[in-house]
């Protein structure tokens, strides 16, 4: 019996769509993780976490890394390190650790102050607002923002909007931290390196596990008295790991020749739009930057469960979004017959409606 090939995209029948954490790690990812030399990294440390480490801090502009299990913990370490309790975080509105992440901001005893936006942008009004002091206000003792920002459909955010938001939060003497989750669809999209992006920010979460394939884990980036508290931290949310260089040795092979490649989901995901919004003006999709695309359902006739369950039957996966839309997200599982088979199930579906 022949096996299949793990590092192999998965069956050809099924066009997932549902998110690019689906990928699989490379072939040089799993002989990277069979060959990285290993220690023990709550004991003495594991050098292929080390190097790791380094490596994403260096490319970020920032002293010092800290490999963590997921995207998740690494902004709780950052929120955690840089905060007391009974003061607040400053987000936009829309971003993923204020929609997706509040179970672990209940363990924070912060107040989280969302910020109403548009593209993920916060509106700078309303962010200066959330910095004044004094009278009934709580303590901002952080602001975050989210680049590439995914319910904002994965649009990036301006670097001079960045630079703005830094500036106002440390003229009140508050740390940035960036939610970079998909931080290389970013740099991709402006073609910028990673650094140019993340100088507007102090501390940075970067996502292993996403576009760049690995199989899991997020590296936090900072300056190194914040990342040698996030790291305390870490093991007292049970976060320090053993032989995790096996695990590191795929974020490394990611972060050093997985990015570039992002552009081809780029390109695919804007194949993507241009064909739903050829379809039919009942059915109209984003026009994205990156490599995410919702899709507008609410003029079809049907329900978004309705077009998850439709789109299911003929082999495309996708995600609800919402009460009307549907998210769809390249990545490197998904080639330019996909993209096609894809459109195609959508016509097949408003045509039998
Ligand atoms: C996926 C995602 C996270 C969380 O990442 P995990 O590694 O799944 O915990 C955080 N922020 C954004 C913007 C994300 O898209």
């Amino acid at each position: 019996m022949t096996q299949r090939n793990p590092a192999d995209p998965p069956p050809p029948s099924v066009v997932d769509l549902r998110s690019d954490t689906v990928t699989h790690p490379t072939a040089a990812m799993y002989e990277r993780m069979r060959t990285a030399p290993i220690g023990d990294d709550g004991l003495d440390g594991d050098p292929t976490v080390r190097e790791l480490e380094a490596c994403v801090a260096a490319s970020l502009g920032k002293e010092a890394g800290l490999f963590v299990p997921s995207c998740t913990m690494a902004n709780l370490l950052a929120v955690l390190a840089q905060t007391q309790r009974s003061e607040q975080v400053v987000l936009e509105s829309t971003a993923h650790m204020y929609t997706s992440e509040r179970g672990a901001a209940t363990f924070t005893g912060l107040f989280y102050q969302g910020v109403s936006g548009s593209a993920g942008a916060m509106d700078l009004n309303r962010l200066e607002e959330a910095l004044l002091t004094g009278g009934h206000r709580l303590k901002t003792s952080l602001v975050a923002m989210e680049t590439s920002h995914n319910n904002a459909g994965g649009t990036v955010l301006p670097l001079d909007h960045m630079q703005a938001v830094h500036g106002m939060a440390q003229a009140a003497g508050v740390p940035v931290h960036l939610d970079g989750a998909r931080l290389f669809n970013a740099a991709v999209a402006l073609g910028v390196p990673a650094a140019d992006i993340t100088r507007h920010a102090d501390t940075v979460a970067l996502c292993l596990s996403k576009g760049l394939s690995a199989p899991v884990g997020a590296v936090l980036a900072g300056s190194q008295p914040v990342v040698a508290k996030a790291r305390t931290l870490r093991r007292m949310l049970g976060g320090t790991q053993r032989q995790s260089g096996i695990m590191a040795a795929a974020g490394l092979e990611g972060v050093q020749h997985m990015a570039a490649r992002l552009a081809e989901d780029h390109v695919r995901a804007r194949r993507l739009s241009d064909g739903v919004n050829g379809l039919a003006p009942a059915l109209s999709a984003t026009v994205p930057q990156t490599n995410i695309v919702q899709v507008e359902t609410a003029e079809t006739g049907m329900t978004n469960a309705q077009w998850v369950a439709a789109l299911q039957a003929r082999g495309v996966l996708t995600r609800p979004w919402g009460r009307t839309r549907l998210r769809c997200v390249t990545h490197r599982h998904i080639g330019d017959q996909d993209i096609d088979a894809a459109i195609a199930a959508f016509a097949g579906v408003l045509d039998a409606r």
